[in-house]
C-alpha cells in the first residue's frame, strides 16, 4: 500500500502569518532554539540548538527551517505558499552559500541540499526526506571534478532520482499504485537486476559507469510509469521537494500515526533544508544513528550503529547489517563487524565527547544522527530518544542518582503507558527452556508475544478485528505497516536493525518486536514462511521473546509481570511525591495482596456481591438465590442466616490482608434478579431446597424481572425494602472485625451505601448499622471497632444534595460508572454500540466510561466536593469507578481535591505514577 495524500477539501481559511517564515542555522549561530519546537518542529529546533547554543556549537551543516506556520497555510490555501516565502528561502540559501563557499545550481561548484520533514513531536519514518537535491546534468560534471569521485556522484544521483520519483512525483501527487508496483519498488528491482548482471552483492560494488547507466534507465522508466520527466533543474527540484514534505503531513501513514499517538492534525510539519554532507564518499565516510544510552536496557552506555560508504536512508531502511560503533553496541548479527572505535578512533572519540556534552545540556537520553564525510564528523539530528518502559524507569533512576535531574523530573520521565510495559507478561522461562528457537533476530521490543502468523499489515488489522491474536511477519521494516503493527501482539521482520523504523516505533509503544531475523524467508504469494528448515503457513502459531530476540514454533506459556526491583524503587519516588492517595478495587484476599504489593493504601471498593461470582461461589450463590426468591421475611431471614458464614469469612480474609488499612465494603448493589438462575436444573434444585414447586419458583423468579433493572430495585433501595439484608451484611462486617481484633489484627472497615439519591435513604440505613454494632460489641466483648459510614455518589441528584448527605456521611466515593451512565443517560452496558462512532465522529473527545468527562460529569464531582466539604470540612472523598486508574482522570481527581483514587490492582502503579505527575505538574504551574 502506498502513501496517499488525504483528499482534503482545502477550504480557504484566513491564516495570519507572522513576518518571519524561515529560520537560519549554521556557522556557530542560529536564529531558533530548542524551545521553538512548535514553530520549527523537533528537528529544526534541535538543529538550531546544536548549531547555535554557546554550550554546544556542534559541527552542524548550515541550513534553514521553514516553519510549521507555512504548512498550515499551505493546507488551508489549496496547497499554495505564502507570497513572501520564495524571497525568504532565496535569502537564506544565499547565507548557506556564503558559509559553504558553494552555489546552488552552479555548474562548477554546486551546493547540494537535503530536504527533510520535522514535526513538533517525532514521527519516525512517517514523513518524507529527499537527499542530494541540486544534482542535474548541468551540475554533475562540476561536482565530479570537485570531488574527483565519479562513482560517488553517480551514486548520489541515482539516489536522488529514486527518492524524488517516489516522494515527489508519486506520493505527493496522490498516485496510489498497485502493491509492489510503486515507482520506488520498480527502481529497486532495476538496481537489483543491475547487481545481478554485474555479479555483485552490494550496491557499493557497482561502478560509476554502472550507476550512470542505471540513472539514465531510471529516468526513462519514470517517464513511462508516471508520464512526467524527472526535473533536470535545481530550482524545480528544491520546490518540488519542499512541497512533497508539506504534502507528506497528510500522507496516509502520517495520518494513521497521528491518530494512534493523538497528535493533532493542525500542528503541521516544518521543512529543513540543509547542506548535504556525504557518508557515501568512500570508506573514510559513513553515516550512523546512536543513542546516548541504550534505549532497550536503559544502561548508561553509548549505543549506536553505522554504515560505511552509505547515506542515511540505508541505515534506517535496514538494507545492510550496520556495524556497531563500539563493543557495547555489538549484537548477534554484528558481533564480528569492525566498530567505529576501531576504524576511526579519532572520530569515535569526538562523537563520544559530543554524546557527553549533549546529555549534559539536554539532561536526557538523546537519539542522534551523524555523518562522516572523508573523516570529518557532522551532526545531522538530535532529539530526546524513544525508549521502552524498562529503559525509561532505569534511566530516570540513574539520572536521579547521577544528579542530572531532580526527583520531580524523574517522575515526569516515565509515561503511564511506559510503566504499564513493566507490568506486562513475559514468556515462562521454564517452558521456554524446553524449546529451541527456529529463528533469532535483534531484540527490538521486550516482553513476550504469542500469536498467529499474518504477512501483511492489512491482514493483521482484519484478523484482529475478528478476535484473533496475530504476529505480523514482514520482510523489512516499513512504516507504512503502522496500523498492522499496532494491531499485532508482536512484530517479526527478516531485515532491519535496532534503529530501523519498526524497532523505533515498536519500542515507543512497548510492543514485543524482533527485527533482522535473517533466517526468516517470506513467500508472500503463497502465504508461507520458512524459518531455518521449518516451513510455516499463514495462521500458524508462533511465539516471540522480544527481550532475547528468539522466535519459537507454537505457543509458549506466558507469565504475568513479576516482582521488579526497579519498579519498586521508582514507585517509592512517586509515593514520596504524590499527595493523592491510591487504593484498589478488590474483592478477594489475593487481589488485595497483589494491590498492597504494588503499594495500594487501602481498598476503595469491596463489592460484597462479588463473592457470589468467583471461585468457590457455588454454595454461597445457592444460598443467595434462596434468599432472593424468598417470599416471606421468615424465609428470607432463614436463607440469610445460612449465607452469613460465607459473607463473614470473605470479609474477614480481606480485612486480615489489609492489616488496618481502610477497607470500603459496599453493601449489596445489583438488582437481585441478576442472580436468578436461567438453567432449569438449577431452578429445580432451588425449588427442592425451598420445598416449593417448580411452577411456584418460576412465578417468583418472574415477579423479580424488571424492564430497566439499572434504574430499578437495586443498591440502597434493596436495603430499605429488605432491612434484614442490610442487617446481615453489617453483622458480617462487625463480627469479622471483632474476631480479628481479638487476634490482635487491626481493622478499619468503611461501610458504603450504594446508589443513594436522597438523604432520607441513608438516614434510614444508619440506625440499622448502629444497632448491629452495639449488638456485636456486646456479644463479642471487644471494646470498640473503628469504622465509618459513607455513601457512593453515583446518581446526579446525590451530587446536588451533597451538603445534606454530608450531615450524616463520613465519606463519599464517586461511582463514576453509574454517574456517567446517569449523567449522560448512556446505558453502561449498551453504549459500546454508538460510543465508538461518537468518538470517531468527534461528537465526544473520548469514551467517558474510560476517562472522566471533565466538562460535564467533572462538574458534578466539583459541585459535590464543594457542597460536601462545606458541611463537613474533613469529609474523605474518593473515586472507585473504572476511570480511577486512568491517567487523565487521576490528574482531574487530584485537581478536584479528592483524597484518593481506587482502581484494579494492576492499575495501581499507573495511578501512583499519575498521582505523582499530577502533583508535579500542579506545583510547576504555581
Ligand atoms: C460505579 O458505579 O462507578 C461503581 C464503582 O459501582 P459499580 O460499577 O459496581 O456499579
Ligand atoms: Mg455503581
Amino acid at each position: 500500500m502506498k502513501t496517499q495524500i488525504r483528499n482534503k477539501k482545502s477550504q480557504k481559511k484566513e491564516i495570519k502569518l507572522p513576518k518571519k517564515l524561515v529560520y537560519f542555522f549554521g556557522g556557530g549561530k542560529a536564529e531558533g532554539n530548542e524551545a521553538m519546537k512548535n514553530l520549527l518542529g523537533g528537528k529544526g529546533a534541535n538543529l538550531a540548538e546544536m548549531a547555535g547554543h554557546s554550550d554546544l556549537r556542534l559541527p552542524v551543516p548550515p541550513g534553514f527551517t521553514i516553519t510549521t506556520d507555512v504548512c498550515t497555510y499551505y493546507w488551508a490555501n489549496n496547497r499554495k505558499y505564502p507570497a513572501q516565502l520564495k524571497s525568504e528561502v532565496e535569502k537564506n540559501l544565499k547565507r548557506v552559500e556564503e558559509l559553504t563557499g558553494r552555489k546552488f545550481g552552479d555548474p562548477k561548484n554546486p551546493l547540494l541540499v537535503s530536504v527533510r520533514s520535522g514535526a513538533r513531536k517525532s514521527m519516525p519514518g512517517m514523513m518524507e526526506t529527499i537527499l542530494n537535491v541540486g544534482l542535474t546534468t548541468k551540475t554533475i560534471p562540476g561536482f565530479i571534478e570537485l570531488t574527483n569521485n565519479p562513482r560517488f556522484v553517480w551514486d548520489s544521483y541515482r539516489r536522488l532520482i529514486m527518492m524524488y520519483a517516489d516522494v515527489v512525483m508519486e506520493k505527493a501527487a496522490g498516485i496510489e499504485p498497485e502493491d509492489n508496483m510503486g515507482i520506488r519498488k520498480q527502481l529497486d528491482r532495476m538496481l537489483d537486476e543491475k547487481k545481478k548482471e554485474k555479479g555483485v552483492k552490494n550496491d557499493t560494488e557497482l561502478s560509476a559507469e554502472d550507476l550512470k547507466e542505471l540513472s539514465e534507465k531510471f529516468k526513462v522508466r519514470i517517464k513511462e510509469v508516471l508520464g512526467k520527466e524527472f526535473p533536470d533543474d535545481h530550482e524545480k527540484q528544491l520546490w518540488g521537494a519542499i512541497g512533497a514534505v508539506f504534502a507528506s503531513w497528510n500522507g496516509k501513514r502520517a495520518v494513521a500515526y497521528r491518530k494512534i499517538e493523538g497528535i493533532p492534525d493542525e500542528w503541521g510539519t516544518a521543512v529543513n533544508v540543509q547542506t548535504m554532507v556525504f557518508g557515501n564518499m568512500g570508506d573514510d565516510s559513513a553515516t550512523g544513528v546512536a543513542f546516548t544510552r541504550n534505549p532497550a536496557t536503559g544502561e548508561n552506555k553509548f549505543y549506536g550503529e553505522f554504515l560505511l560508504n552509505a547515506q542515511g536512508e540505508d541505515v534506517v531502511a535496514g538494507i545492510r547489517t550496520p556495524n556497531p560503533i563500539n563493543d557495547d553496541s555489538k549484537n548477534e548479527h554484528s558481533k564480528n563487524l569492525k566498530t567505529l572505535k576501531e576504524l576511526m578512533p579519532d572520530v569515535y572519540n569526538q562523537l563520544d565527547d559530543i554524546r557527553n556534552r549533549l546529555e549534559k545540556h539536554y539532561r536526557d537520553m538523546l537519539d542522534i544522527e551523524f555523518t562522516i564525510e572523508k573523516g570529518k564528523l557532522y551532526m545531522l539530528q538530535c532529539r530526546v530518544g524513544k525508549r521502552n518502559g524498562f529503559a525509561a524507569v532505569k534511566m530516570a533512576l540513574d539520572m536521579l542518582k547521577e544528579k542530572m535531574i531532580k526527583k520531580e523530573e524523574a517522575v515526569l520521565r516515565v509515561s503511564p503507558s511506559q510503566l504499564d510495559e513493566l507490568l506486562h507478561p513475559i514468556l515462562d522461562p521454564k517452558d521456554e527452556s524446553t524449546k529451541k528457537p527456529v529463528a533469532s533476530g535483534l531484540p527490538a521490543g521486550p516482553g513476550g508475544a504469542v500469536g498467529r502468523i499474518v504477512l501483511t499489515a492489512n491482514d493483521a488489522v482484519e484478523w484482529v478485528k475478528r478476535g484473533e491474536k496475530v504476529i505480523l511477519v514482514r520482510e523489512e521494516t516499513n512504516p507504512e505497516d503502522i496500523e498492522g503493527m499496532r494491531a499485532a501482539e508482536g512484530i517479526l521482520t527478516a531485515r532491519g536493525g535496532m534503529t530501523s523504523h519498526a524497532a523505533l516505533v515498536a519500542r515507543g509503544w512497548g510492543k514485543c518486536c524482533i527485527v533482522g531475523a535473517s533466517q526468516v524467508h517470506i513467500d508472500l504469494k503463497n502465504k508461507k514462511i520458512k524459518m531455518g528448515d521449518k516451513e510455516f503457513s499463514e495462521g500458524d502459531w508462533i511465539t516471540l521473546n522480544g527481550t532475547k530476540g528468539n522466535v519459537y514454533e507454537g505457543k509458549i506459556k506466558m507469565l504475568g509481570a513479576g516482582e521488579n526491583i526497579l519498579l519498586k524503587e521508582f514507585l517509592k519516588i512517586c509515593n514520596s511525591t504524590r499527595k493523592l492517595g491510591v487504593r484498589t478495587n478488590a474483592d478477594t484476599p489475593e487481589d488485595a495482596q497483589k494491590a498492597r504489593d504494588f503499594g495500594a493504601e487501602g481498598i476503595g471498593l469491596f463489592r460484597i456481591e462479588h463473592m457470589f461470582y468467583g471461585k468457590n461461589s457455588d454454595e454461597p450463590l445457592f444460598k443467595l438465590r434462596k434468599m432472593i426468591v424468598s417470599k416471606t421475611k421468615e424465609e428470607r431471614v432463614k436463607s440469610l442466616n445460612e449465607l452469613f458464614p460465607y459473607m463473614k469469612k470473605d470479609i474477614k480474609d480481606t480485612l486480615r490482608v489489609m492489616k488496618g488499612l481502610p477497607v470500603t465494603i459496599r453493601l449489596i448493589d445489583p438488582p437481585l434478579h441478576e442472580f436468578v438462575p436461567h438453567n432449569e436444573e438449577k431452578l429445580k434444585a432451588l425449588a427442592n431446597d425451598l420445598g416449593i414447586s417448580f411452577e411456584e419458583l418460576n412465578k417468583r423468579a418472574e415477579s423479580l424481572r424488571e424492564s430497566n433493572p439499572m434504574m430499578g430495585h437495586r443498591g440502597v433501595r434493596l436495603g430499605i425494602t429488605y432491612p434484614e439484608i442490610t442487617e446481615i451484611q453489617t453483622r458480617a462486617i462487625f463480627e469479622a472485625s471483632a474476631e480479628l481484633i481479638k487476634e490482635g489484627i487491626k481493622v478499619y472497615p468503611e461501610i458504603m451505601i450504594p446508589v443513594v439519591s436522597h438523604e432520607k435513604e441513608v438516614e434510614f440505613i444508619i440506625p440499622i448499622i448502629k444497632s448491629v454494632y452495639d449488638e456485636v460489641i456486646k456479644k463479642t466483648g471487644v471494646k470498640k471497632i473503628d469504622y465509618a459510614i459513607g455513601t457512593m455518589i453515583e446518581v446526579p441528584r446525590a451530587c446536588l444534595i451533597a451538603d445534606k448527605l454530608a450531615q450524616t456521611m463520613e465519606f463519599f466515593s464517586f461511582g463514576t460508572n453509574d454517574l456517567t451512565q446517569m449523567g449522560f443517560g448512556y446505558s453502561r452496558d449498551d453504549s459500546g454500540v454508538f460510543l465508538k462512532e461518537y468518538v470517531e465522529k468527534k461528537i465526544l473527545p473520548a469514551d467517558p466510561f474510560q476517562t472522566i468527562d471533565q466538562e460535564g460529569i467533572g462538574e458534578f464531582i466539583e459541585i459535590t466536593v464543594e457542597r460536601g466539604r462545606k458541611v463537613r470540612k474533613n469529609l474523605k472523598i474518593g473515586i472507585c469507578g473504572e476511570q480511577g486508574g486512568e491517567p487523565a482522570s487521576v490528574e482531574f481527581c487530584h485537581k478536584a481535591g479528592l483524597n484518593y483514587v481506587s482502581c484494579s490492582p494492576f492499575r495501581v502503579p499507573i495511578a501512583i505514577l499519575s498521582a505523582a505527575q499530577a502533583q508535579v505538574k500542579a506545583q510547576s504551574k504555581k
